[in-house]
C-alpha cells in the first residue's frame, strides 16, 4: 500500500489487520454487534485498572465530543470548574465550558511548563466554590505530560471532583483507576490505541454517573442517557460507528498481544528517542525540556533560515512518504511530529532522513532556531 506514514496525533497510521476489520457490515441492532461493544467497553475499563469501581461509556464522534458530554453530564450547571492550562486541549475545555455555561477559572501555566499540583492545591483552598478540576493528560499542542498520579492525589485531598482528559495519554502512559482518584477519564478510539477515529468514550465512576440524571443540556450529548438506554438493550442510542468499533476491538487485541500499556509505552518512547536524536543531529530544537516530553508527539522549533517555508517543507516531506503536523504555538514558529501509530523506530529514522533531504532540496543550511 502506498498510505502515507501519518506522523500526527490522530488519525495515525494503522495496522492491516485494524484496516481488514473494516471489511464487514454490522447490523446495529444485531446480537454480534452488542457483543462487540460490550466487549470493547470491558477491555476499556481494565486498561485503567477501573473495573471495580468505573464503567464505560462509548459515544459517536470524535474526542472532543466525548469530552463536552463528559462535562455536560458530569458537572452540574451550578458548578464551578478549574482548567489547570498549558496549551491549545486546555483551552478547547475552557471554550467548552463557555458554550455549556458552566463557570470556569483558568489557572495559568506557560506552554512549557507542567501543571503545578501545588498551585493547584493552592487555587482550590482559596475558592471552595470549585466543585470539578478538569486536567488535560498529556497536552498534544506541544506534547507536555502533566503529573496526573500529584494532581489526581491534590485535588482528591481538598474533597473536588476530577475529569480528565487523557485522549492522547490513555493505554500508552499508566493511569490506574485504583490508585488515582479520577471521576471520569475521557479518550478516543483512534489515538494510542491505534484504532480508526470516530468513538470517543468516557470511563466514569459508577456513582458519579448514576447521579447526573436530567443533567446534560443535549440529548446526543448526555451520556447517563447513552449508559442507560446501553445497560437495558445492550445497543446504542442512534447508529453506532460501527466500523470503527469493529476495527477498535482488533486494534484492542494487538495492544493486548504487543503487551499491553507497558509495551506500547516502550515502543512509542523508542519512536521518541530515534526522533529526537535524529532531529538534535541535524541542528534542529525541541520547544519542551526532556524530563517534560511525553513521547506521544514532539514540537521542534522552526529553522530561522530565510529559505524555509512550513508549506513547502510539509509538501517535501509528503512527497516522501510521511505527513507532518502543524504547530500550535501563537509565540513561536514550530511544527510537531508524532511518535505514535502502528510504526517502530524505523520509520521514525526514515522519517529524519526525509526531514533532511526535503530542507536541502529547499536550500536550508541551517535547521537551528538561531
Ligand atoms: C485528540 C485530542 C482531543 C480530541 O480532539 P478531536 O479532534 O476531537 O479528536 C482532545 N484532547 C486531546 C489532549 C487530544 O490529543
Amino acid at each position: 500500500m502506498n498510505d502515507p506514514i501519518l506522523l500526527t496525533p490522530g488519525p495515525l497510521t494503522t495496522s492491516t489487520a485494524t484496516k481488514e476489520a473494516m471489511l464487514s457490515d454490522w447490523g446495529s441492532w444485531d446480537t454480534a454487534f452488542n457483543q462487540l461493544t460490550a466487549s470493547v467497553c470491558s477491555d476499556l475499563v481494565d486498561i485503567a485498572h477501573g473495573s471495580d469501581s468505573h464503567v464505560c461509556v462509548p459515544l459517536q464522534g470524535s474526542g472532543t465530543f466525548a469530552v463536552e458530554a463528559a462535562i455536560g453530564t458530569l458537572v452540574p450547571r451550578s458548578g464551578k470548574v478549574l482548567v489547570p492550562h498549558n496549551g491549545a486541549y486546555c483551552e478547547r475545555v475552557v471554550r467548552i465550558l463557555g458554550y455549556l455555561g458552566r463557570e470556569a477559572v483558568v489557572l495559568p501555566f506557560g506552554d512549557d511548563q507542567p501543571a503545578d499540583p501545588a498551585l493547584i492545591g493552592q487555587a482550590l483552598a482559596d475558592d471552595p466554590a470549585i466543585s470539578h478540576v478538569v486536567q488535560v493528560h498529556c497536552e498534544t499542542g506541544t506534547g507536555i505530560l502533566n503529573p496526573l498520579s500529584r494532581i489526581a492525589g491534590i485535588v482528591a485531598s481538598h474533597g473536588r471532583h476530577l475529569i480528565v482528559d487523557a485522549m492522547s495519554s490513555y493505554a500508552a502512559i499508566p493511569i490506574d483507576l485504583r490508585s488515582m482518584p479520577i471521576d471520569a477519564l475521557i479518550a478516543a478510539s483512534g489515538k494510542c490505541l491505534e484504532g480508526v477515529p470516530g468513538m470517543g468514550f468516557v470511563i466514569t465512576r459508577r456513582k458519579v454517573l448514576e447521579s447526573a440524571s436530567g443533567r446534560a443540556h443535549s440529548l446526543a450529548m448526555d451520556l447517563h442517557d447513552q449508559w442507560i438506554y446501553m445497560q437495558k438493550t445492550g445497543q446504542w442510542r442512534f447508529t453506532p460507528p460501527t466500523h470503527v468499533v469493529a476495527a477498535l476491538r482488533v486494534a484492542i487485541d494487538q495492544f493486548k498481544a504487543e503487551g499491553g500499556q507497558v509495551a506500547r509505552l516502550t515502543r512509542y518512547a523508542e519512536n521518541c528517542a530515534t526522533l529526537v536524536s535524529g532531529m538534535r543531529r541535524l541542528g534542529f530544537k525541541t520547544f519542551l525540556d526532556d524530563e517534560v516530553q511525553a513521547p506521544i508527539i514532539v514540537t521542534f522549533h522552526s529553522p530561522a533560515d530565510p529559505a524555509y517555508s512550513f508549506a513547502d517543507f510539509y509538501q517535501r516531506v509528503r512527497q516522501k512518504g510521511f505527513i507532518l503536523y502543524p504547530g500550535k504555538l501563537t509565540q513561536v514558529d514550530t511544527f510537531r511530529v508524532g511518535c505514535i501509530g502502528a510504526i517502530g523506530a524505523d520509520t521514525l529514522r526514515l522519517a529524519v532522513t526525509a526531514v533532511e533531504s526535503s530542507l536541502r532540496e529547499m536550500g536550508v543550511t541551517r535547521f537551528a532556531p538561531d
